[in-house]
């Protein structure tokens, strides 16, 4: 029942696992601490939700501890996102860029070795 849940832990956000595709919980504990947790579907009554330990989960608990270490404003975190969403897309333009600058280099180098082969075969 995750939808329940993200009304009752306001500390968190829900998300797909980019591991198992299963829908998850990164939330910020009493201790300021992000970590990933999964709803604890009818094993025990005790918990509504265990750790969730896909690597993929553990990173983007580590990224939110980055983004929001223990201590940080929540209304900080909406800059902070969009910031970091600006520089990210920003690195996509300039790696975007050098692959088209390697892209031509290699098809100039190519019609210059055509060239070359049609000049030795004359
Ligand atoms: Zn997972």
């Amino acid at each position: 029942m995750p939808q329940q849940v993200s009304e009752s832990k306001p500390n968190g956000f829900t998300m797909q696992c980019r591991h198992c595709d299963n829908t998850i919980y990164l939330h910020s504990g009493a201790g300021g601490r992000w970590r990933a947790y999964e709803p604890n579907y009818g094993k025990t009554e005790l918990d509504e939700w265990n750790r969730h330990r896909c690597a993929a989960a553990l990173q983007d608990a580590e990224i939110m501890n980055l983004v929001a270490p223990p201590g940080s404003k929540p209304v900080d975190l909406i800059p902070r996102i969009t910031r970091m969403i600006q520089d990210f897309q920003s690195f996509i333009t300039q790696a975007e860029a050098r692959q088209a600058e390697a892209r031509q280099a290699e098809a100039l180098q190519a019609e210059a070795r055509l060239a070359e082969a049609r000049q030795t075969q004359v």
